[in-house]
């Protein structure tokens, strides 16, 4: 048989020109997001203050299966797409494993990640309904750089709310975004109510994901002509990012493949929410029945150990509440964690589906993570982001598990960036300083204290 290719492109003219809008498959759809004042199911006109509308539109389609990918956007897709899936023939001989180890990688872009699939699809939305500018905020950065790229290309003003913490360990982060013309200020900032308060009470915070969520969300709405935009959790970020599973499945039906277990890390659910669509569609449609596996991290572990009930998606409950697996939006995770995945939710779309059990999860600690990706660096001359060598971790056990029974079962997995800009935490690894924190029962309780109560709901 004629070995596979190790890198296997999809041409240009075989990329989708279309999304696939997992939601329509699904028997049991997410619980529809609340507006928090009222906690009523949000209605398109209430959201359209804050969000573009086409987004708005695409937020609460659980029907439509296919949206078609504007021309706009997909000629500037191609800049970096289509990405190649990856045969990971070098790691397969490390682990001595019978398995077929194929990844998909999106990391070929300078965001460093597949953050820019949605970023482009965003920004164009924003720039088409004629929008003065949008608004975000950024943890590790991808998401702010991915927004910046986008707003660059369409001509749109992007202002990025950039978690305090990484925007003193990452300066070169905030320059990147800056070269793509984003204006970009350490979060909690004096420039937003929101912001303000919390300095008050927390001089000396060096910030949060919930919390430059809130002092975005307000800037938007109290800026004429902004919006606010999100790089994960919602629904259409997951629309956008099934790209990358319908030219994986596409590019592994051409090699004559089909996985049986498809691993993805989960910060908020948008990467492996975008990889496993058509191959969820298939379980959904019982075509197929491939394990999917989430990969988050021991130290904030929304979907082994949280609750599955409404919450807020910031820490200044000012956004809509979306019912999915939360640590509370109270959550902080502890100062040592170091391999992002911080955001105290998941997206209510793989929420639903890891309750109804389609969708199987695992929580790792930090140091086994970077023993995975500084394996996968040595082997396959990739340097993985921190983030993405969760989903190295899974399908290595997954490889290694293949080992013991001698199954020639095939795994793909999301290798959704590259790792430039975390150093800091590669060094910690590598000097031996790196720590692992697992929080207590006791420390989620305080988190899950928070929660709201919600009518109707237990
Ligand atoms: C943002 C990010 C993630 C996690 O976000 P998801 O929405 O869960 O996909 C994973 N990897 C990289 C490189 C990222 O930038």
């Amino acid at each position: 048989m004629k070995k596979a290719p190790t890198r296997f492109y999809l041409s240009e003219d075989q990329m989708p020109r279309q999304w696939y809008n997992l939601r329509a498959d699904m028997k049991v759809k997410p619980a529809p997001i609340l507006m928090p004042a009222t906690m009523k199911p949000a209605t398109k006109a209430d959201l359209e203050p804050v969000f573009p509308e086409k987004l708005v539109e695409q937020e609460l389609d659980d029907e439509t299966r296919y949206f078609g990918i504007p021309e706009e956007v997909l000629e500037l897709y191609k800049l970096s797409r289509p990405s190649p899936l990856i045969r990971a023939y070098q790691l397969e001989k490390e682990l001595d494993t019978p398995a077929k180890i194929y990844f998909k990688f999106e990391g070929n872009n300078t965001s460093g990640s597949h953050k820019l699939n949605s970023a482009l699809a965003q920004a164009y939305y924003a720039k088409a309904q004629g929008l003065e500018g949008v608004t975000t905020e950024t943890g590790a950065g991808q998401w702010g750089t991915a927004l910046s790229e986008a707003g660059a290309a369409f001509g749109l003003p992007v202002n990025v709310y950039m978690v305090k913490v990484s925007y003193d360990q990452k300066p070169f982060r905030k320059s990147v975004m800056q070269t793509f013309g984003a204006n970009v200020v350490p979060s909690p900032s004096t420039e937003t109510e929101v912001g303000r308060k919390i300095l008050e009470q927390f001089p000396d915070t060096k910030g949060s994901l919930g919390c430059a969520i809130s002092e975005a969300v307000e800037k938007a709405v109290t800026t004429p002509g902004y919006r606010y935009v999100l790089g994960s959790v919602l629904n259409l970020v997951l629309l956008h990012q099934s790209i990358i599973g319908l030219e994986s499945k596409l590019a592994m039906e051409m090699l004559g493949e089909y996985p049986d277990v498809i691993v993805g890390c989960t910060g908020g659910g948008s990467n492996l929410g975008g990889l496993m669509a058509p191959f969820m569609q298939d379980k959904l449609t019982g075509k197929a029945d491939p394990r999917i596996l989430a990969v988050e991290p021991a130290s904030c572990p929304s979907m082994t150990r949280g609750r599955f009930a409404y919450d807020y998606c910031d820490t200044g409950c000012i956004t809509p509440l979306a019912k999915m697996y939360t640590l509370g939006s109270g959550f902080m995770p502890s100062a040592d964690h170091a391999g992002g995945l911080r955001f105290h939710g998941m997206s209510p779309v793989v929420s639903q589906l890891y309750h109804d059990g389609y969708i199987d999860a695992v929580a790792v600690e930090q140091t086994d993570v970077f023993d995975a990706a500084v394996k996968f660096a040595r082997c396959e001359e990739i340097l993985p982001a921190p983030e993405s060598a969760h989903a190295i971790y899974g399908a290595i056990q997954e490889a290694l598990k293949a080992k013991e029974t001698g199954e020639e079962k095939t795994i793909l997995f999301g290798l959704t960036g590259t790792g430039y800009f975390d150093m800091t935490a590669y060094e910690s690894y590598l000097n031996g300083s790196m720590k692992n924190y697992i929080p207590t029962d006791e420390e989620l309780e305080k988190g899950f204290a928070s929660l709201p109560k919600v009518p109707g709901e237990e």
